[in-house]
């Protein structure tokens, strides 16, 4: 595939004053801030298309699948209940929705190429390494190679899914990850999903909504194990009551069959379970393998993520790292926000000299059925750092309005949960699953980082008929 945008394929001076490595979330940030304080600025990405696993393999496309999801279950499940008629079993058409969905990341890629041309960052399209401090060396898709020279450097090459090797699970290679989900033309008739964390529940809830037989293999008892318990507690035997098949306590041991044709899943359980795809969700990793790290000093811990300070600093001088690459949330806006504060402090006016990213109480959201959405801490680490008797917690279950015209096997729960500490019952963390939560978080994500007390939700008036008034109505 051609890449999209204007591209560079030389150097147009002696010296930039920072270049990047990786044309992702972060990298785009931080690029696009350096410029706009009149830097010369060098964006060196290997993929055709700008926008990294954000926009090509990970949040837009995903998030677009799980709006089709979402039609889905309002469709065959919700909207007898308001009763409509006349749907006559309205199924997702995968195979025509690939293309469509393509074509608008596609769009994405080209605007992120014009606002580079735009604004004045150069898009060398290659494989970049660093050959020293200083230098990067860019590999043309051609196979031809040049230099950067560079002031500064910003290593932001992002992350990769992990896939067990072939040595440790007989047949591992047969199965895919979220990469090669978005690239299946047809939607799978049965498809194991392997893994516990975001993208298994994410992917696992897209399959199962759209009509994939869908099984979920965990190691533990619940997904989302990093979750406070409540949230995990309540969206494990509700995907099971959607129709996952869960298999809890379970490891896959081997994978036969063929790519393309029937798979069959051997378990550590004794199970043997048929499928079309299998695919793996068990974490990411950093893509710093050939970067040529070593060249330039730069230090890694043992998970191959670089090491960097609370001001994205490495331990080389002018060698800087934002994003997944750095192994601190794996999240979009946080690559986003670092790498502009990281532009800000390096190349801004004085007022920016200190400015960084603080990494407490970041919201995040799970796309799973219903949406789930936290910041800050959990029960137990509240209770951990904070002692039992410090803790509060205020927590309703409830059915959103919306459910009320629902037949029984259909409504979703809701969950709001809020962890609160000392006398003054500070808001130190805010666990929310139910439909809507997704939107709902932001705001409270706020209050949590102005540091907000129970009393303050308490004294804000509700707004109704909605689900998020719960949240200022807690006793
Ligand atoms: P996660 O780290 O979220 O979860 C991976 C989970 O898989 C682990 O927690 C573990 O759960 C389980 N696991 C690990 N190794 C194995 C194994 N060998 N066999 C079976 N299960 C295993 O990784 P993901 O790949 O889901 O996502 C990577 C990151 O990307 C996330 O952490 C998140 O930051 C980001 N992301 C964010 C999204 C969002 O904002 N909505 C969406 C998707 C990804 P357990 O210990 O319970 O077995």
């Amino acid at each position: 595939m051609p890449p999209i945008g204007p591209i560079f394929d030389k150097p147009t001076t002696d010296k930039y004053d920072y270049v990047l490595i990786g044309g992702g979330s972060g990298g785009s940030a931080s690029s696009r801030r350096a410029a706009s304080y009149g830097k010369k600025v060098a964006v060196v990405e290997v993929d055709p298309y700008l926008g990294g696993t954000c926009v090509n393999v990970g949040c837009v496309p995903k998030k677009i699948m799980w709006h089709a999801a979402d039609l889905q279950d309002k469709l065959s499940h919700h909207a007898s209940g308001y009763k409509f008629t006349g749907l006559n079993s309205p199924k997702f058409d995968w195979a025509s929705f690939k293309p469509q969905r393509d074509a608008y990341i596609r769009k994405l890629n080209a605007i992120y190429a014009t606002n580079f041309d735009r604004e004045g960052v150069e898009y060398h399209h290659g494989f970049g390494r660093l050959t020293s401090a200083n230098t990067v060396e860019v590999t043309r898709p051609d196979g031809q190679t040049y230099t950067l020279n560079a002031d500064k450097i910003c290593i932001t090459v992002g992350g990769t899914p992990t896939k067990p090797s072939d040595e440790q699970i007989p047949g591992a290679s047969l199965g895919i990850d979220s990469d090669a989900f978005f690239d299946l033309p047809e939607q799978p008739k049965r498809v194991v999903v392997i893994g516990a964390g975001y993208i298994a529940v994410e992917l696992a809830g897209i399959f199962n909504a759209l009509g994939t037989q869908t099984h979920l293999l965990i190691r533990g008892d619940t997904v989302l194990r990093t979750f406070d318990p409540t949230i995990q507690e309540t969206i494990t035997p509700w995907m099971e009551k959607s129709g996952i098949k869960i298999h809890k306590k379970t490891n896959a041991v081997k994978i036969e069959g063929q790519k393309g044709q029937l798979l069959t899943v051997h378990t550590d359980t004794g199970e043997k379970i048929e499928a079309d795809e299998v695919l793996w969700a068990i974490g990411r990793h950093p893509l710093t393998e050939k970067l040529g790290l070593e060249k330039a000093g730069v230090k890694v811990d043992k998970g191959g993520n670089v090491i960097v300070d609370e001001y994205q600093n490495t331990n080389v001088d002018n060698i800087y790292s934002i994003g997944d690459v750095q192994g601190k949330w794996h999240l979009t806006p946080v690559a986003i926000a670092a790498g502009r504060r990281l532009s800000n402090r390096l190349f801004g006016p004085e007022k920016f000299k200190n400015d960084k990213l603080d990494y407490f109480d970041i919201p995040t959201v799970v796309f799973s059925h219903p949406p789930i959405g936290t910041v800050g801490l959990t029960e137990p680490e509240a209770r951990k750092k904070y002692g039992d008797d410090a803790v509060k917690i205020y927590k309703s279950s409830f059915r959103a309005l919306y459910f009320s015209m629902i037949d029984e096997e259909h409504k979703e729960p809701t969950v709001y949960k809020l962890v609160c500490v000392g006398p003054e019952e500070r808001v130190v963390g805010v666990h929310i699953l139910g439909q809507g939560s997704d939107e709902v978080l932001q705001g409270f994500a706020v209050a949590v980082k102005l540091g907000a007390r129970k009393e303050d939700l308490d004294n804000t008036v509700a707004i109704h008929p909605t689900s998020a008034e719960e949240l200022v109505t807690l006793r």
